[in-house]
């Protein structure tokens, strides 16, 4: 199941083609994106979202998106849809087409099908390795033409390092730092629960700042848990309660493995912490 909407409200056959060949979304990556879970017909973190919709847009020099467009075309796909209770809805935004003279972006809402891996791994956790970018944690604030932290549509690199994990024999991947300092997963924030706090890392080190880092931590500060945004070395990881990459899709997901080692058993941290997120949305 997949449903297209743009941003007046029209939907549109997702099966067609609708993109110019010249369209530099797809030439040279050049736009951003977002991924909403709706749960129920409900999109989770709408505004964040958009908000860092138009954030990433900024970073890129592109203009500012129409977010009550972005949330029109939303709705659309919301109400067309007629899958299964979840939908992964992505926003694209792209630079537009090659040469145009009025510079006009492409826009659109797609939803699909949460995919079977992250469903799995929403249950079983994941084996995860670490892998450097080949930065320092301080070159976000002086390269900004680097892009960190905007959710750029340019993803080949996050992806390569999945399948450099595959090749490894993990599921997924977090990005450390020429310091050690740990980054963030190719899509998802990387969480650290140690004697009742939480910890993350600050997004001013070049990673994304996550939409569903940031509603667990809300939650979990009023259920009484610490939490604090800091720099995190790798090496802290194997030495807490529990490790977990959350994103939107993925919700909040355990590490059970560590670079081939096993971590100890976070299962009941990890219901704890579900059940925390998940109560961000019930009522
Ligand atoms: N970091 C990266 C690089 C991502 O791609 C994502 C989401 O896909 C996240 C973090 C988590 O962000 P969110 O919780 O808003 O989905």
């Amino acid at each position: 199941m997949r449903v297209l909407a743009f941003l007046d409200g029209s939907l549109a056959d997702s099966g067609a083609a609708h993109l110019r060949v010249d369209d530099l979304g797809l030439l040279r990556g050049d736009g951003v994106f977002e991924t909403i879970l709706v749960a129920d017909k409900k999109p989770r973190e709408l505004r964040p979202h958009l908000d860092r919709l138009a954030r990433s847009a900024a970073m890129l020099d592109l203009p500012a998106p129409d977010l009550a467009g972005f949330e029109r075309a939303a709705r659309a796909v919301i109400d067309g849809w007629q899958g299964g209770r979840e939908i992964a809805l992505k926003l694209v935004y792209t630079r537009g087409v090659d040469g145009d003279p009025a510079g006009t972006p492409t826009a659109f809402a797609l939803g699909v099908e949460v995919d079977a891996k992250v469903l799995r791994a929403r249950e079983d956790g994941v084996s995860v390795v670490t892998l450097e970018r080949g930065f320092g944690p301080d070159v976000a604030e002086h390269a900004p033409w680097l892009l960190l932290g905007s959710k750029s549509i340019s993803y080949a690199v996050n992806m390569a390092a999945l399948r450099e994990a595959a090749r490894r024999g993990a599921q997924d991947v977090i990005f450390t730092a020429t310091d050690g300092s740990v980054l963030e997963g190719p899509t998802s924030t990387v969480i650290l629960a140690k004697d009742r706090t939480l910890y993350t890392p600050p997004s001013t080190i070049g990673i994304l700042p996550g939409t569903t880092q940031y509603a667990l931590f809300r939650g979990a500060e009023k259920a009484g848990w610490n939490v604090k945004v800091e720099p995190l070395a790798a090496t802290d990881l194997a030495r807490g309660d529990g490790v977990f990459l959350a994103s939107s899709v993925r919700l909040v997901t355990r590490v059970h493995t560590l670079d081939g080692v096993a971590l100890p058993d976070s299962t009941a941290v990890h219901q704890e912490l579900a059940a925390i997120y998940e109560s961000e949305y019930s009522g």
